[in-house]
């Protein structure tokens, strides 16, 4: 054996400044988020203040009303969670979920199939339903086995941002959920303040959302909201929550009665407040309309310059673009290619043979997307792709030059 005190102590490692490990000129970011972010959400995230007191309710209190806003939802139980998208995801099903209850979970790609998982360890008893095919989930797929299973809870997603998926009869398949009883979870975490969702018009009893992708904020700080009913499910849980940090009756201390749960993450907190508020000023219509131009756009250039995309088109989602990868070339290949030369990046994905250019929040103004089509299809044409660039980009300028956008 080893006699450990007989070690040479731990020297300083040889670390390089961030400058030198940093790109000269920041990437373009146009993958499936983190996306850029505005100046004054970048700003407001270097400010640290006091996680308790006067200022950072007055914060908070502001955050949950522009919340409530962005998710349509009279709830009071709006709430942030010091975290990536997948703990608001954690804290949704780790509070709703009781062990051995089912839950029906629609799977149709990486992340609808995160929440069935997020469920079982939950010690929900879960039944998924694979949606196969790239295709959205329909009333039909769930009908009977809602009939038959009877579930507590169901999951599912509103725009699988993997395969570029959009679910778009969520809001039928909750209104049948709800006529069944069932509590429903959606996962809007790429989605929000992108394309309209009606937490309250459509009976939805839990949004997760993450900061890095439709909100433009940072990633690190995520944000919730349960519905009154969800909220009377979680009172009246015997059970306490295993996930001490997650547990929403624990979180709404702070962010209902300006007390202690744990040490917000308040330069987030600031960050998210201007993201937020910047979607307040532009107001949601603007807002889905800007998304939905600017998709139409980069979607209609991708395929004039000769490129496939990967879902048909009742499916696709607006605000994760998917190209199908032309013969021959890896995602890697492509991604590193435009990252290297063209300082643009863009994203793979999880064992989908595409490349995605996001179309979330800051992601979608003009000079990106040109910036992101032409990055696109000169990368193809240097990795030997047959591509018309040109007509890509004229595609572009005469889909957005009769609606203008900033
Ligand atoms: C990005 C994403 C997630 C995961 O979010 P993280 O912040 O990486 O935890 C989950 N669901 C969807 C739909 C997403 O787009």
């Amino acid at each position: 054996m080893t006699d450990l005190s007989k070690q040479p102590a731990i020297a300083v490692p040889d670390i390089l400044a961030l400058d030198t490990i940093l790109p000269d000129e920041p990437l373009l970011m146009m993958g499936a988020g983190p996306v850029p972010i505005p100046d004054r959400v970048a700003k407001a995230n270097s400010i640290v203040i006091n996680h308790l007191g006067g200022t950072m309710t007055r914060v908070i209190e502001q955050v949950k009303s522009m919340s409530r806003y962005v998710f349509q939802t009279r709830s009071e139980w709006v709430m942030g969670v010091a975290g990536p998208g997948s703990a608001a995801m954690e804290m949704a099903i780790c509070n709703l979920v009781i062990p051995e209850s089912k839950v029906l979970s629609i799977c149709n790609g990486f992340f609808s199939n995160r929440m069935a998982e997020m469920a079982r360890r939950c010690g929900g008893q879960v039944i998924e339903v694979s949606i196969m095919g790239n295709v959205a989930a329909r009333v039909d797929d769930i009908r009977s086995i809602l009939e038959k299973e009877r579930p507590a809870v169901l999951t599912l997603v509103q725009g699988e941002t993997s395969n570029t998926v959009y679910n778009r009869y969520l809001k039928e398949i909750t209104a049948l959920a709800k006529e069944y009883g069932c509590l429903v979870i959606v996962d809007a975490i790429c989605t929000l303040s992108t394309m309209p969702l009606e937490m309250d018009n459509w009976g939805i009893d839990a949004i997760i959302s993450g900061g890095q992708k439709g909100l433009s904020s940072i990633p690190g700080v995520s944000l919730l909201a349960f519905s009154e009913q969800a909220w009377l499910h979680i009172q009246r849980r015997e059970q306490a929550v295993v996930q001490w940090c997650l547990d929403a009756k624990l979180a709404s201390n702070f962010w209902h009665h300006s007390g202690y749960h744990y040490t917000a993450p308040v330069s987030g907190i600031l960050a998210l407040h201007e993201a937020l508020r910047l979607v307040c000023e532009e107001t949601l219509p603007v807002r889905f309309a800007r998304h939905q131009r600017c998709s139409m756009a980069m979607q209609n250039g991708i395929q004039a310059m000769g490129l496939s995309l990967f879902v048909a088109q009742e499916s696709r989602l607006n605000s994760v673009v998917g190209i199908s990868l032309p013969e021959g070339l890896t995602s890697a290949e492509i991604c590193s290619h435009i990252s290297r030369i063209y300082q643009v990046e863009i994203a793979g994905s999880f064992g989908q043979p595409i490349v995605r250019i996001g179309q979330m929040g800051e992601q979608c103004r003009v000079h990106n997307l040109f910036r992101a089509l032409h990055a696109l299809g000169s990368t193809m044409r240097d990795l030997g792709v047959a591509v018309d660039l040109p007509s890509g980009m004229a595609e572009m300028e005469s889909l957005l030059q009769n609606a203008p956008v900033t």
